[in-house]
């Protein structure tokens, strides 16, 4: 990924983009004391100026999961400003309309000094940002997920439920395993009956079944994706039934579509899911409820349409 080298934001302050210092006993170094979030800034199709997606529920997971690595959170006000002095300290670099958008990363770390396992006792916030296409090589074609049996991202009692960086190094050997066969992404099962989907390793997971979507219920281990409600909202303004509520492997043989959703791979649709060596087949393409979501969802992301909802922040 190339980062901007135009600025990122901490400490109150705009700053040149670059290395920082730490000292090798900062907390998130040896405990994994730190949290992230991703959104994303468009530019406006006509006229200037970007546009942000929600990014006061980014700065509200950022506060939960704060609380549960023992940090404090910024405000929801200071995480906006902060976000939104990095896409203008950026500009330059958020794609054309329509040609991608710019990738924002805050982060939210123990960067104070300590040996004893215990939380840091000094946080830093700092946001930065990069121009991104797609996430997928695939592009927004049909992606392919491998169920992973032996890997879990998330446990009950764990820190699935929040966006902590710790929950990403256990994905890491998986993810790379199924890319080597040929698959987009792992599929991961709850851990304790082995049975349940949970999500991917940076997506939600949606099955669509005779017209009803439904959406495996967050309990924990599963992050609460701000794409995972917003389509939620979306599906049942249009019409669709929508049920957050255990998935099983099961469910996978009856499914007739099945797609992902998230900050980066925003509704990507899924034409197969592989199992112990059995391949389910879903639908794709124009007329499916994925590409009606992703329609209504895009559209408003990037301005197309009025932001009835009031999910748009306006940057200029
Ligand atoms: N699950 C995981 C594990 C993720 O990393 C992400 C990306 N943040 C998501 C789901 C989707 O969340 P969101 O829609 O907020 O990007």
């Amino acid at each position: 990924m190339k980062c901007s080298r135009d600025g990122y934001f901490t400490h109150g302050k705009l700053n040149r983009y670059g290395n920082i210092e730490l000292s090798p006993s900062a907390g998130v170094l040896n405990y994994g004391q730190g949290l992230f979030e991703g959104l994303k800034a468009y530019r406006r199709a006509k006229g200037a100026g970007f546009l942000l997606f929600r990014p006061e529920e980014n700065a509200k997971r950022m506060q939960v999961g704060a609380e549960r690595m023992c940090m404090p959170a910024p405000s929801v006000d200071q995480f906006t400003h902060a976000v939104e002095q990095t896409v203008l300290a950026n500009k330059r670099w958020v794609p054309p309309s329509g040609k991608g958008s710019l990738y924002i990363r805050p982060l939210l770390i123990g960067s104070g000094a300590i040996l004893g396992l215990a939380p840091a006792p000094e946080y830093t916030f700092l946001v930065y940002a990069a121009p991104v296409g797609t996430y997928f090589k695939e592009g927004m074609a049909p992606i392919n997920l491998l169920i992973e049996r032996e890997t879990h991202r998330a446990t009950p009692g764990g820190t699935g439920g929040v966006k902590t960086i710790a929950n990403y190094a256990p994905v890491l050997q998986a993810q790379m395993r199924a890319k080597s066969k040929g698959f987009s992404d792992v599929l991961y099962l709850d851990s304790v009956n082995k049975r349940y989907l949970e999500e991917a390793s940076s997506c939600n997971l949606f099955i669509v079944k005779g017209g009803v979507i439904s959406t495996p219920y967050t309990n924990g281990t599963i992050l609460p994706g701000i794409t995972r409600k917003s389509i939620i909202e979306l599906a049942r303004n249009n019409g669709y039934q929508v049920s957050e509520r255990l998935v099983s492997i099961d469910d996978l043989r009856e499914a007739d579509e099945v797609f992902c959703t998230g900050t980066a791979v925003v509704v990507s649709p899924v034409s197969s899911i592989t199992y112990q060596g059995h391949r389910y087949r879903y639908r794709t393409g124009e007329e499916t409820v994925s590409k009606k979501l992703y329609e209504a969802l895009t559209s408003i992301q990037m301005g197309l349409v009025e932001d009835k909802l009031g999910w748009i922040v306006n940057i200029n």
